[in-house]
């Protein structure tokens, strides 16, 4: 896949609109000696942005428009340190509205749905979107937001909600308290629409069967609109990115080159007709890959893998990029093993190595099981791991997932 000739032009001309604009981006890339671009290699050469260079500019620094202009601002969580502040004009909150109610029509929801929302509203870009893009399909919002799962359930059921918009943990929260009070046959739920957390399948299956619904990722970001830049189809063969607004590519995260469509890497996002704070090769740190082909619904928007994670989670083994949550859904392929393990990375004799310690119970055979499993790692990723198999117990119970995989190359 690569930038159209339409999409170089658009890039262009927020290139040029940010410069005249003299805004925090406009700076840089006017220090940076860039003035438009006109051809590929150019676009793949402009320097990425991230999201320290968004902290920098706080609180208004990357507004690209004159203060009129601006109808709102959403403002990312900031666990650490200081927040990020986007604007908005009015066509930018109208454009999400229409990206975000293509999501719902390709996700077979229409203005006869009566959608409930459990995100959260304020600052954050959840709720709202949701919210925006339902009014613009014309279907009726429940707008909850979060919490109170007594008043959830008992609005569930007298207002007949037929689709539900969550993340995949508040999904499955729902799902086992409707299961438990046996309530399931006053539900009417069709559909869910779940926030593109990394979420396992394990995890979709028992939302899917528990509330007997059909389920559809939705995909974004607070720095880029929010969610509802991009679903999955009927088809569910990855998240259909709306081209119109974004180009997507996926970089090596370590070299900062464009990948093959087909491998994984980091998401990175171009903004092309966002005015209040376009964003150019914006790394999201979300790693996915580009399905290559064309999807069976005939929409020619690019589609993007289920995320498997952080940028930041991803290690490189003997060249092959490889991150915990490949090994985490090939172990748990296993129903002999537990759902703990441990990844070890060391450098030994001049090669890199990956140990994998894996629990079981005494009734399977140690040896045979560490040879299945890393023949399937083989045959997945591309390179064999010596797999350890331990007594069940023996590993660290955490609920950190980063605390599973230790590199001792770092150490
Ligand atoms: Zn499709």
């Amino acid at each position: 896949m690569q930038i159209s000739k339409v999409q170089l032009e658009q890039v262009d001309r927020q290139i040029k609109r940010l410069i005249a604009a003299d805004n925090f981006y406009g700076k840089k890339l006017r220090d940076a000696g860039i003035d438009g671009v006109s051809t590929v290699e150019e676009f793949e050469a402009l320097p990425f942005s991230q999201k320290q260079d968004l902290r920098d500019a706080y609180p208004l620094g990357l507004m690209a428009v004159p203060e009129e202009e601006i109808v709102r601002i959403h403002s990312s969580s900031g666990t650490t340190g200081v927040p990020v502040i986007i604007p908005y004009t009015r066509k930018d909150v109208e454009d999400w509205a229409i990206m975000f109610a293509r999501c719902y029509e390709v996700a077979g929801i229409t203005n006869r749905d009566r959608i409930h929302i459990t995100p959260g509203y304020g600052l954050w870009t959840a709720g709202i979107g949701f919210q925006a893009g339902c009014e613009r399909l014309g279907a009726m919002a429940v707008p909850m937001g979060p919490g109170n799962t007594e008043k959830q359930l008992q609005m569930m059921m007298d207002l007949k909600s037929t689709v539900l918009c969550a993340t995949s943990s508040y999904a499955l929260l729902l799902a086992e308290e409707i299961a438990k009070r046996g309530i399931r046959d006053k539900i009417h739920l069709t559909k869910g629409v779940i926030g593109s957390e990394r979420w396992s399948e394990k995890m979709r299956n028992r939302i899917r069967t528990e509330l007997g619904i059909e389920l559809y990722d939705i995909y974004g970001l607070t720095e880029i609109y929010g969610p509802g830049i991009g679903i999955n189809c009927k088809y569910d063969t990855g998240m259909h990115i709306w081209e119109d607004y974004l180009y997507v590519e996926i970089i090596d995260p370590e070299t900062g080159k464009n990948v093959p469509d087909g491998e994984w890497g980091e998401i990175v996002l171009t903004t092309l007709v966002k005015e209040g704070a376009p964003l150019i090769r914006y790394r999201t740190h979300d790693l996915s890959r580009i399905i290559p082909g064309e999807c069976p619904c005939g929409m020619h928007h690019p589609r993007i893998d289920v995320i498997q994670g952080r940028s930041d989670d991803m290690m490189k083994i003997k060249g092959v990029n490889v991150f915990p949550k490949q090994i985490e859904e090939i172990l748990a392929s296993f129903p002999e093993l537990s759902s703990e393990y441990q990844i070890r990375i060391s450098h030994l004799e001049g090669r890199d190595t990956m140990r994998i310690y894996v629990e079981t119970d005494g009734t399977v055979n140690f040896a045979d099981i560490a040879r299945r499993v890393a023949e399937r790692v083989k045959s997945k990723i591309g390179f064999s791991p010596l797999v350890k198999v331990v007594e069940l117990g023996v590993l660290p119970r955490s609920e950190k997932k980063s605390k599973r995989v230790i590199d001792e190359r770092f150490e």
